[in-house]
């Protein structure tokens, strides 16, 4: 399993900020207060991007591997 893409549905992100205090250098919250995946996020270690991926309460990170496979939410 690799990690190839990580995404936030601005739509369903809160701005709790759980991702950015798990894996700062994979998140940052933008001007509205909005995650949004930094350039470097796929050089993040890939347990700190899963983990960073559970961690948000409403489940607005996606992970996807090389396959195009959907691995969070699962
Ligand atoms: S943990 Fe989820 S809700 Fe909180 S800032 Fe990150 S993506 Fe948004």
């Amino acid at each position: 399993m690799k990690i190839v893409k990580v995404t936030v549905s601005r739509d369903i992100c809160i701005g709790s900020a759980t991702c950015v205090v798990m894996a700062p250098d994979a998140f940052e919250l933008d001007s509205e207060g909005i995650s949004v995946v930094k350039t470097d996020a796929l050089k993040v270690d890939q347990e700190t991007l899963l983990n960073a991926a559970k961690s948000c309460p409403v489940q607005a990170i996606h992970v996807f591997d090389e396959d195009g496979t959907r691995i969070f939410p699962a």
